[in-house]
C-alpha cells in the first residue's frame, strides 16, 4: 500500500469529491442488499471524514469489482478503484479482522483455477482446515445441508481437473495487480 492511511483516505476523498448523492451507484450495485452501508452512504461517510465508520464497514469488502457503479455514475467517478483502495487500506490496518474473507477468497480462486469452476465441498473443506477453528463448520452446517438437499454441491472426486486453460488469465491478473 502506498502512503499513510490518511494519504489513502485523502486520495479516495478526492476521487469521490464530486459525488452528488444521487444514489445511482447503490441502485446499480448487485451486492448492495448485503452491505451494511450502501455505496452512496459510504461515499458520504468518506466525504464527512468518518474514518472509523468507513474502515469498519463491510461495504467495500463485499464489492465484487463488477464496475456497474463506475459505468453508471453520472459524475463519472472512479468508484470501483476507490472501493479497491479502501479494501487494501482496511486489510493493511486490520489483518486479523480480514483473515476469514482473505482465506475464503484465496481458496475460492484456487478451486476455480484447479477445476475451471468452484468445487463447493472442496472449497469449504480447505477453508475450514486453513481457518483452524473447530466451531466454524457448525456455522455453515445449515446452509450446507440446504445445498445438499437441492443437489447444488459437487463432490471433489467427481470433478474433472481442467488442463490449466485459466492459467494465462490468472497470470495476467497477477501481472496487473503488481503494477497497481
Ligand atoms: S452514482 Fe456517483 S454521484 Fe451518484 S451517489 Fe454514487 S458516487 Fe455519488
Ligand atoms: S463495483 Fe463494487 S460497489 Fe460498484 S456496483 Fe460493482 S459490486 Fe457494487
Amino acid at each position: 500500500m502506498n502512503g499513510t492511511p490518511q494519504d489513502v483516505l485523502g486520495t479516495v476523498k478526492e476521487m469521490v469529491q464530486a459525488c452528488i448523492q444521487c444514489g445511482t451507484c447503490t441502485g446499480s450495485c448487485p451486492n448492495a442488499f448485503a452491505m451494511d452501508h450502501t455505496p452512496r452512504q459510504l461515499w458520504q461517510m468518506v466525504l464527512n471524514d468518518r474514518t472509523r465508520d468507513v474502515l469498519t464497514s463491510k461495504t467495500f469488502i463485499l464489492c465484487s469489482s463488477c464496475y456497474y457503479c463506475t459505468l453508471r455514475c453520472p459524475r463519472g467517478l472512479p468508484l470501483t478503484d476507490a472501493m479497491s483502495r479502501l479494501t487494501r487500506l482496511a486489510r493493511a490496518e486490520n489483518p486479523t479482522g480480514f483473515k476469514k474473507s482473505q482465506v475464503f477468497y484465496r481458496q475460492f480462486l484456487q478451486s476455480v483455477r484447479r477445476h475451471g469452476r468452484v468445487n463447493e465441498s472442496e472449497l469449504m473443506t480447505l477453508f475450514f482446515l486453513e481457518m483452524k477453528n473447530p466451531v466454524l463448520p457448525l456455522q455453515y452446517a445449515g446452509l450446507g445441508l440446504k445445498f445438499l438437499r437441492k443437489n447444488k454441491i459437487s463432490l471433489p472426486f467427481l470433478e474433472k481437473k481442467k488442463s490449466g486453460g485459466l492459467e494465462k488469465i490468472f497470470e495476467k491478473v497477477r501481472e496487473m495487480e503488481n503494477q497497481v
